[in-house]
């Protein structure tokens, strides 16, 4: 048995290491996420060198998600970690001093007003401000909690106009595709315009990562099916979402987004927050297990870590939790009831019913795009997927995608022999007997699209 919902992990300074990297992905990493709100180029490209390598010697199918801070409003300026408890007053400054902290935009000081609201740490330090002068605020703690450098700021009540992609951004996008990363996360996207924008800029610098749209603005949720429409992927960013739409919309958002994503065949990703406690504790509590177990019953594709992995103590443990969690779930996993099979997908529900009538160890599917793998996976088949395709660049792509078991890149045959003979001996498995789907991709052999039982006599007739 495998995880079929994928598991996402951030590095940060507790996973910098190629001994921590590697110990991510032999615990069950499938994407390791960076995260350009902090490091330089120089450090993300050495990353990226470690993942590639520790992937190709553990032999592991593991992506990279690059994510782009958007136009994330952060604390600067602030020398260490503190603690900030309910009723104490804290000065947020144009300029840091040893009194003060500042923000990523200090010029937003100048609209803010008394009696306005401002969340810290994903929502999780709230504060309202009591006292304003010209290069200055004063802010109420009303619920304590901790802020460091870097952790986002904030506003749910302002309508601050800030494009999705900065400066820094579109720099990102550009070293990102050169280095050739699978996935970009773009951050606080309201539109299908700041998806289509970055994809732009990546195709432009020659990358062809998949663009996943970060859902965690009340601007997206209005947008919400356009966006998806646009994007290749989407993530459920609880963190911000949960301080902007409002902490307990959160749950029932969720879903929805899920369920949006799972009827489009997109691929979605549930974050932040799964694991909080492990950030300082080796064992998970009851509350957060079940997190995890409803992320995978409303049908996410990938569950994610950030923290946990990324300045936490035990990052490996909470890989372990994930993966046990969904190993305990993935059985009651179905597919999104509300809308049945199109014509377009007549082939691969057909084969996901095929599957579960016959005798067979999985579904093999034949796919260019990846077109044909995200809408087989769709109909949440309990037989393992296994992932044909004719383009290389697909291969770690399909990491993101619910219930694939691996992927191999077949560039060139000629007859479906050869086809089936080259799979076979790439992956290494020794079915009894298995499906085989086909899109438009094998028609010169396959004479157009099928779903074909192939079973030891037919292999050893080959
Ligand atoms: P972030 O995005 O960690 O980059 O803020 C995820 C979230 O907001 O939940
Ligand atoms: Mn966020």
């Amino acid at each position: 048995m495998y995880p079929k919902v994928k598991i996402v992990a951030t590095l940060g300074p507790a996973t910098s290491s190629p001994e921590a990297i590697e110990s991510l992905i032999s615990a069950g990493v499938d994407i390791l996420r960076l995260n350009f709100s902090y490091g330089t180029h120089e450090e993300h490209e050495k990353s990226i060198t470690q993942i590639r390598s520790a992937a190709n010697s553990l032999g592991r199918n593991v992506a990279i998600l690059q994510d782009i801070c958007g136009p994330k409003i952060r604390i600067k300026g602030l020398g260490k970690r503190m603690t900030v408890r309910r009723g104490e007053r804290l000065v947020m400054a144009k300029k840091p001093s040893d009194e003060s902290f500042s923000i990523t935009h200090p010029e937003l000081i100048d609209s803010m007003y008394v009696g306005e609201d401002i969340f810290f740490a994903d929502g999780t330090v709230h504060t309202r401000i009591v006292e304003k002068s010209a290069d200055s605020v004063v802010l109420e703690v009303l619920t304590s909690g901790t802020l460091a450098e870097g952790k986002g700021v904030n506003f749910p009540d302002s309508d601050l106009a800030l494009s999705a992609l900065t400066q820094k951004d579109r720099e990102d996008l550009v070293f990102g595709a050169e280095a050739g990363v699978d996935f970009v996360a773009v951050s606080f996207v309201s539109s299908e315009e700041d998806v289509k924008e970055a994809r732009k800029i990546v195709r432009q610098a020659g990358g062809d990562a998949w663009i996943v749209a970060k859902i965690e603005r009340k601007s997206a949720l209005k947008r919400l099916d356009e966006i998806i429409d646009a994007s290749d992927a989407v993530m459920v960013a609880r963190g911000d979402l949960g301080a902007e739409a409002g902490l307990f919309r959160v749950p029932v958002l969720q879903k929805e987004i899920i369920e949006k994503c799972n009827v489009k065949a997109k691929p979605v990703i549930t974050a932040t927050q799964m694991l909080t406690s492990m950030v300082n504790s080796s064992y998970p509590t009851r509350a957060e297990v079940s997190d995890i177990a409803n992320a995978v019953l409303d049908g996410t594709d990938a569950v994610m870590l950030s923290d946990e992995t990324a300045v936490g103590s035990h990052p490996k443990d909470a890989v372990k939790v994930l993966k046990e969690t969904i190993l305990q779930t993935q059985h009651l996993c179905k597919a999104s009831g509300s809308t049945g099979p199109d014509s377009r997908e007549a082939f691969v529900s057909a084969a996901v019913e095929i599957s579960r009538l016959v005798t067979c160890d999985f579904i093999a599917a034949l796919t260019h795009s990846g077109y044909t793998a995200r809408h087989l996976s769709r109909f949440r088949p309990q037989k393992p997927i296994h992932i044909i395709t004719t383009q290389p660049s697909l291969v770690r792509k399909t990491t993101i995608i619910w219930g694939v078991s691996a992927c191999v890149a077949i560039e060139d045959f000629s007859s479906e022999k050869e086809l089936t003979g080259k799979f076979l001996e790439k992956s290494g498995l020794k079915p009894s007997a298995f499906l085989l789907v086909t899109g438009y991709l094998g028609e010169k052999i396959f004479q157009g699209k099928s779903v074909r039982y192939i079973n030891r006599c037919d292999l050893d007739r080959y």
